[in-house]
């Protein structure tokens, strides 16, 4: 919970004497938009644990009030309905910006990525806020590098299925580099790899959730394609932990936040099994198109400058996911939305 002071860095900010982000020791003003979704809601528990005063920005697209109720009636907490493809004012310190379709089964039918990132980068620079983009390591596309440091521009398709959801973030990180050189932005951007955990929508169609809530209700797992492919999986909240460092640092990114440890859609199926129930039939499907075959973060900038890396594995998120799952869909008390 130590959030970090850097002084050193390749690809720092220039404050012009203002104490970057905020009053330090003062209760900061925050906007996380996408706020009711499955990441956002989690980084909102931790800011206002924190003593932060918080407004979320969402218009309930795949989020859900549910994850935000146990704020509701917190003098420092806001909840508005608002897609932020239209324009809003505001007065706050920091823009934390995550409001997007994030599954493939829904961020077809959105421009979220580009008209929201604009706007909420007209709202940083009227007011003079530090922005955070959470881009995506689907910026790297189908990489013919492996693992993806930073550095690596990506194999992206710029007319596929998938591209406006990746080339969409790749506009929204072009829009916060040039507002930020344009402007004087602060901006952040954190490159997240697959995550998972608590509160994920039920039936968005990612991997984890999908074999979670199959394997609970006794459906066979869906493995796309031969299930060769490889993807890292990230605690959710060991992203949250990145994504405040990241913002409280001195550092614009891009960083990669994400877990190395690389698995294939069979292994994880494996994993899920193991943990929920090891009669669990696999069920093979086609692939859908453009489908990255591996990925994996390469989290050396993180490490060494924003002093982050994953705490949680697999198998001990897993359980933490089960537990969370189980309760929404059988209202079994074991579960914890934490
Ligand atoms: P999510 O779907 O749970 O959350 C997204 C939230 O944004 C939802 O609450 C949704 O209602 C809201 N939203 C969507 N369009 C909006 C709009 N036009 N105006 C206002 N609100 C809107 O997804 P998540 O997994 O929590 O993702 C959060 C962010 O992290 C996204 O930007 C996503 O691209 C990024 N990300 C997530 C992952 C992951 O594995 N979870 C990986 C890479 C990047
Ligand atoms: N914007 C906003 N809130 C603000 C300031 C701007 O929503 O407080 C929106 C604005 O409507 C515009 C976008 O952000 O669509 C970009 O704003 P900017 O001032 O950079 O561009 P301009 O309006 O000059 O084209
Ligand atoms: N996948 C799968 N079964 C499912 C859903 C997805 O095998 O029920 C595969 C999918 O083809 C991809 C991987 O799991 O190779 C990760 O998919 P997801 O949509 O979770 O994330 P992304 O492709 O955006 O990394």
């Amino acid at each position: 919970r130590i959030l970090l002071e850097e002084s050193t860095s390749t690809t720092t900010t220039k404050n012009n004497g203002r104490v970057p982000g905020g009053v330090r020791g003062k209760r900061k003003r925050i906007v996380v938009t996408g706020g009711a979704g499955f990441v956002g809601s989690h980084l909102v528990d931790r800011l206002i644990e924190r003593g932060d005063s918080v407004i979320v920005l969402d218009n309930m697209f795949t989020g859900r009030k549910d994850n935000l109720l146990h704020h509701l009636g917190n003098p420092n907490f806001e909840l508005i309905r608002h897609d932020v493809v239209e324009p809003i004012l505001l007065e706050v310190d920091q823009i934390y910006h995550l409001a997007c379709p994030a599954s493939p089964v829904h961020y077809k039918y959105n421009p979220t990525n580009v008209m929201g990132t604009l706007n909420m980068l007209g709202l940083a620079k009227r007011i003079g806020a530090r922005f955070l983009l959470t881009s995506t390591s689907e910026v790297y596309g189908d990489p013919l590098q492996h693992p993806q440091a930073e550095t690596y521009w990506g194999h992206v398709n710029p007319i596929g299925v998938r591209s406006c959801y990746d080339e969409g973030k790749r506009t929204a990180e072009t829009l916060a580099m040039d507002y930020h050189r344009g402007a004087g932005i602060e901006v952040r951007i954190a490159r997240i790899f697959n995550t998972y955990g608590p509160r994920m929508c039920l039936d968005d169609g990612r991997v984890v959730s999908n074999f979670v809530a199959q394997a609970l209700r006794k459906e066979p797992l869906t493995v796309y394609g031969d299930g060769k492919q490889t993807r890292s999986f990230q605690y959710v909240s060991d992203l949250v932990e990145g994504l405040m460092r990241l913002m409280e640092g001195e550092h614009i990114g891009p960083f990669n936040l994400g877990n190395p440890g690389e698995f294939t859609m069979l292994e994880l199926a494996q994993v899920v099994q193991e943990t929920i129930d090891p009669n669990a039939k696999i069920e093979f499907r086609p692939n859908t198109e453009d489908d990255p075959h591996k990925r994996k973060p390469d989290i050396s900038k993180a490490k060494e400058l924003l002093g982050w890396q994953p705490n949680v594995s697999l198998r001990e998120g897993l359980p933490r996911m089960v537990a969370d799952f189980r309760q929404r869909l059988f209202g079994d008390s074991k579960g914890s939305g934490n």
